[in-house]
């Protein structure tokens, strides 16, 4: 059996060594928040490699540091208390306005993956959802597009025409 621990919690047993790593991996990855664990879509890289056979008995103590690096390489959300907003924190960069944590999360994930490239978040059309509302069906939502289907840029909220490329959204969107 292999034992995931950290900071004296455990976090569960696996037989198998290669899901021990995936689960300790993703729960660095989610910043060992449950709610977040459950959306995480992390690839198992470990699943097809042949894994060595470890030591009984390893060094104890934390490895030095690998906090400070992780902050430093993988950003960190935190919150405006002025504002009342997430929003990620990379070096001396602070990137976006997020209601939720949630989102927040999704959009570092986002530029991790693309090597902190903020273009990235140009090509990334999102639609917020409120999650908490009950969906009523006899009712139309409105769902509010953060940047433009057609040239990308950023839009504001309630924006029906796209300041950039000049384009009707709600035309564009219905009539192609
Ligand atoms: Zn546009």
């Amino acid at each position: 059996m292999y034992r995931v621990k950290y900071n004296n919690k455990d976090y569960g047993e696996f037989k198998k060594l290669s899901d021990a790593l995936y689960e300790r991996d993703a729960l660095f990855f989610c910043n060992f928040d449950y709610d977040l664990l459950v959306e995480c879509d992390l690839e198992n890289k470990y699943e097809n490699m042949v894994l060595p056979p470890f030591p009984e008995k390893r060094p104890k103590g934390r490895i030095k540091g690998t906090k400070v690096n992780k902050k430093e390489r993988e950003g960190e959300i935190l919150f405006n208390h002025k504002i009342k907003k997430f929003y990620i924190q990379k070096g001396d960069e602070t990137i976006g306005q997020y209601d939720t944590m949630t989102e927040a999360f999704y959009y570092k994930k986002i530029l991790m993956a693309n090597k902190w490239d903020k273009n990235i978040l140009k090509t990334n059309i999102t639609k917020k959802i409120e999650v908490n509302i009950i969906i009523d069906p006899a009712v139309e939502y409105e769902v509010q597009l953060n940047f433009c289907p057609k040239c990308k840029n950023r839009l504001k909220i309630g924006e029906t025409e796209c300041p950039s490329c000049g384009i009707n959204i709600e035309e564009y969107l219905f009539n192609r």
